[in-house]
């Protein structure tokens, strides 16, 4: 989508730290980050959030999990603990429009979140 902040990035226009991708997922440090570790997962696809996934994007959902598995195991937080959250719309506090999970770690999650 020509105006999406992140495709932009996966088109490597706007610069990013990357930390993990491959044919369908891009994964990369959060510029503004809440926590030690706090990186964005997101499909290569332009999905506009989890209202927009269907019956075709299942087995995408399902890899967005699995790699946030192997990213907190490479990031060493998946013994320690950490938090994933997808955002949506307003009240979720979403703000970038491509679908993106939050894997969040390094420190102690408060519970519930704000
Ligand atoms: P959300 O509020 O759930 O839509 O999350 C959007 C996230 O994108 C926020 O945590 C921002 O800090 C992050 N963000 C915005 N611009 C950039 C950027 N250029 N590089 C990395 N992360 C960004
Ligand atoms: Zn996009």
């Amino acid at each position: 989508m020509n105006d999406c902040l992140f495709c932009k990035m996966i088109a490597g226009e706007i610069p990013c730290d990357i930390v993990y991708e491959n044919e369908s997922v891009f994964a990369f440090r959060d510029i503004d980050p809440k926590a030690p570790t706090h990186i964005l997962l997101i499909p290569r696809k332009h999905i506009r959030s989890i209202n927009e996934l269907g019956e075709p994007e299942q087995n995408l959902a399902g890899e967005l999990l699995l790699t946030a598995k192997k990213i907190a195991k490479d990031e060493g937080i998946d013994k320690s603990g950490f938090r994933t959250i997808f955002n949506t719309n307003s009240d979720g506090g979403q703000t970038v429009f491509h679908i993106h999970m939050h894997i969040l770690g390094g420190r102690k999650m408060a519970w519930p979140p704000g």
